[in-house]
């Protein structure tokens, strides 16, 4: 039985059809699921018993359990939530003075092998429906009492390699009748999948895309995230100038700074010359420790000169702000949970 939050209006309408009902009756319910946040069908007041009888043997209205919250100190907090099979994710809330920001997870585990990255490593489990991302927004709403106004796709997993469910989520949240958070204030990351970045060009949403870079040489590169021996650089800067000319939005170039690897001078000139003349923004990030993990931060006057460097070549990069990591909220620092010995 489908979760009835993995399917866009148009899509449900369809169904009702099928279903004998009017397609009206889907807005109505769809509506009411998303303006509502209910966990029953029973709740949704505006349609007939016997149509939310029949919804009932249709569909779910699944809802996630809470398993542990944690709260850091700088306000950001942390969620682990059940799936009710085997699986656990995260998800990850941080409050902002614009509003709340919400990094959601696409898939339970991460196939990419960044070595960076705890989410990675421990075996793949499978997609996260469109539902099962939807559900994160919709359960952290319903547990802070709170309208999410950003959502990033950076926590566990890789969006794009779950790219129809991780886009019907995204008409989902941008629909005035369902979430209504417009495509500007969500920003999708991936770690370079290259013929994704061109799928996705062509939908031309407002959304932002974030690449992560993390270096400027295919040697390095390709040390740190294996994903770039099947997309090197030089193909995956032509995919990104591809996307801004396509959708004329500017890109966000994420880059990890890590202790005796790609914090030099060098580095930063490689990257003026990779970046020169694109619509972009770089995002420093003081690499955030993992276990086992070899990578290290470098010192913040090492980020500040390199941050630096950058803006005095015509590069607009900022410092990213670091949140959550005392509760290991941090990026790269989610990781799925296996519950198969629940209970144990
Ligand atoms: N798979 C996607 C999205 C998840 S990671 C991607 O690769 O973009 C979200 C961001 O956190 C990415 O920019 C990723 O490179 C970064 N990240 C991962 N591990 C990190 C770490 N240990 N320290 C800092 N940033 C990290």
């Amino acid at each position: 039985m489908r979760n009835i939050k993995d399917y866009d209006l148009e899509e449900l309408k369809k169904q009702f059809i099928d279903l004998n009902e009017k397609a009206y009756r889907a807005e109505q319910v769809f509506k009411w699921i998303y303006t509502t946040n209910t966990t029953t069908f029973d709740e949704i007041t505006n349609i007939s018993l016997e149509l939310r009888e029949k919804l009932k043997k249709q569909y779910n209205l699944k809802s996630y359990k809470i398993l542990k919250k944690q709260e850091s100190y700088d306000g950001t907090k942390k969620y682990l939530f059940d799936l009710s099979d085997e699986n656990a994710i995260e998800t990850v809330l941080m409050s902002y003075h614009h509003g709340y920001t919400i990094c959601v997870s696409s898939q339970i585990g991460c196939k990419m092998g960044c070595k960076f990255c705890a989410s990675t490593g421990i075996p793949f489990g499978r997609n996260l429906t469109s539902g099962e991302i939807i559900e994160q927004i919709l359960a952290v709403q319903r547990e802070e009492n709170i309208k999410i106004s950003n959502i990033v796709f950076m926590g566990i997993g890789e969006p794009l390699d779950n790219y129809d469910n991780v886009l019907n989520a995204i008409k989902i949240i941008n629909n005035p009748k369902g979430l209504n958070i417009g495509a500007r204030h969500i920003s999708i990351s991936t770690s370079g999948i290259v013929p994704k970045i061109y799928d996705l060009a062509k939908e031309k949403l407002q959304c932002t895309l974030s690449i992560s870079l993390h270096a400027t040489t295919d040697e390095k590169r390709s040390k740190m995230m294996p994903i770039n021996n099947k997309y090197p650089i030089r193909e995956l800067i032509e995919a990104c100038k591809d996307y801004i000319k396509t959708t004329n939005k500017r890109i966000s170039f994420e880059y990890a700074l890590a202790k005796n690897n790609n914090e030099t001078l060098e580095d930063a000139k490689r990257l003026v010359k990779l970046l020169k003349g694109m619509l972009c923004h770089v995002n420093l990030i003081p690499i955030n420790k993992i276990e086992n993990g070899k990578y290290i931060k470098t010192t913040n006057e090492n980020i500040i000169k390199f941050r630096n460097y950058l803006n005095t070549n015509g590069i607009v990069a900022t410092i990213r702000r670091e949140l959550g990591s005392d509760i290991e909220a941090a990026c790269g620092q989610l990781r799925r949970k296996n519950l198969k010995n629940r209970g144990g």
